[in-house]
């Protein structure tokens, strides 16, 4: 099967910084799969986004969507002739266009009733009905999104980039849309490409992670796999909490996710302090000290503050680095 994206070794530099944006980038998505690109500010998502999209031209490399070299040494097919959607995070609606012309405005078919049909789909999938005739500045901050999503999507793209969607929106909106978007991408089939900085985001919508830092891929796959087999120490700490465990072994370091230790056990491995406690309902969460390191520990029986626990973990969920 053709991937809905290929890009093969892309490196952007950007005059007057020191790091180039992207380095050297191999990624790949399949038709129908969402990817997120997770990393801090500055490690060049932005950048390598812009790179698919076409707003960007690489020095180096090669980008395929659909099959089709978009761009390479000898191609640099424009933005508008790529077929990919894009959403930014200011969503860049026409605010003196209507809801509905705005969707419309995306629509290539040009029979006049199909394409009130294709804006009409739109509209059901994203749940707009009733809001046709107002302009983005009557539109709640949630309503301009999926209108924004709407407008992509009505051009039926090849791919859709989606640069940190969500980051304008409050915490209840914010898990609401991620369910709306994730559910648009599965039931249209969509590949696409989210980034953001937010685990969360990742986790929800994606099918693989793609953790970059100063311009490089460091590793690419499904979280799970990041979580529980991250490549390095960055890669650890970046995807979810971890406790060191202040001894090394051939010179490196070792480390364990919180979770994957218990007060039971056979044969105590770690000592900790109890320095606090807070009941969360289903669970305390604690803040335990090992030598100098502090980490929240949850747990469902009850510790003393001020008393000292064996902890217990299995070799095997030992990080290594
Ligand atoms: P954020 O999460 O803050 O958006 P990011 O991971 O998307 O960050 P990029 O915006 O891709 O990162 O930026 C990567 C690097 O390239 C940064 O050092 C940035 O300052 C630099 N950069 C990006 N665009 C330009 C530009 N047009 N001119 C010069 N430098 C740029």
């Amino acid at each position: 099967m053709i991937p809905a994206l290929e890009v093969t070794g892309v490196s952007k530099s950007f005059a007057g910084k020191e790091l180039p944006a992207v380095h050297g980038a191999n990624l790949t998505l399949d038709k129908g799969k969402v990817l997120g690109l997770l990393g801090e500010s500055g490690c060049g998502k932005t950048t390598l986004l812009r790179i698919i999209a076409g707003f960007e031209v690489p020095e180096k490399g090669e980008v395929r969507v659909d099959g089709t070299t978009v761009v390479s040494e000898e191609v640099m097919v424009p933005p508008g002739d790529r077929n990919i959607g894009m959403i930014f995070q200011d969503f860049a609606l026409f605010p003196h266009l209507t809801v509905m012309d705005n969707i419309l405005f995306g629509v290539r078919e040009k029979d006049k009733t199909r394409r009130r049909e294709i804006a009409r789909q739109m509209i059901s999938l994203t749940n707009l009905e009733g809001l046709e005739s107002r302009k983005p500045g009557a539109l709640s901050g949630g309503q301009q999104q999926r209108l924004a999503l709407a407008r992509c999507m009505a051009i039926s793209p090849r791919l859709l980039l989606l640069d940190e969607p969500f980051s304008n929106l409050d915490v209840t909106l914010r898990s609401q849309l991620r369910q709306q978007v994730h559910d648009l991408l599965r039931t249209t089939r969509t590949a696409a490409v989210l980034v953001t900085h937010d685990i969360q985001d990742a986790v929800a919508l994606c099918d693989e992670l793609a953790v970059m830092k100063d311009g490089q891929i460091l590793q690419k796959a499904p979280f799970e796999t990041i979580y529980n087999e991250p490549v390095n120490e960055y890669v650890a700490k970046l995807t979810g909490p971890v406790v060191e465990l202040g001894s090394t072994v051939a010179g490196k370091k070792i480390m364990i996710r919180p979770e994957k230790l218990s007060v039971r056990g056979s044969e105590s491995k770690m000592r900790a302090r109890v320095l606090d406690r807070r009941f969360e309902g289903n669970s305390y969460a604690y803040l335990l000290k090992s030598g100098n390191f502090e980490f929240i520990f949850r747990e469902q029986e009850v510790l003393q503050p001020g008393s000292e626990v064996n902890l217990f973990y299995d070799d095997k969920h030992l990080l290594r680095f």
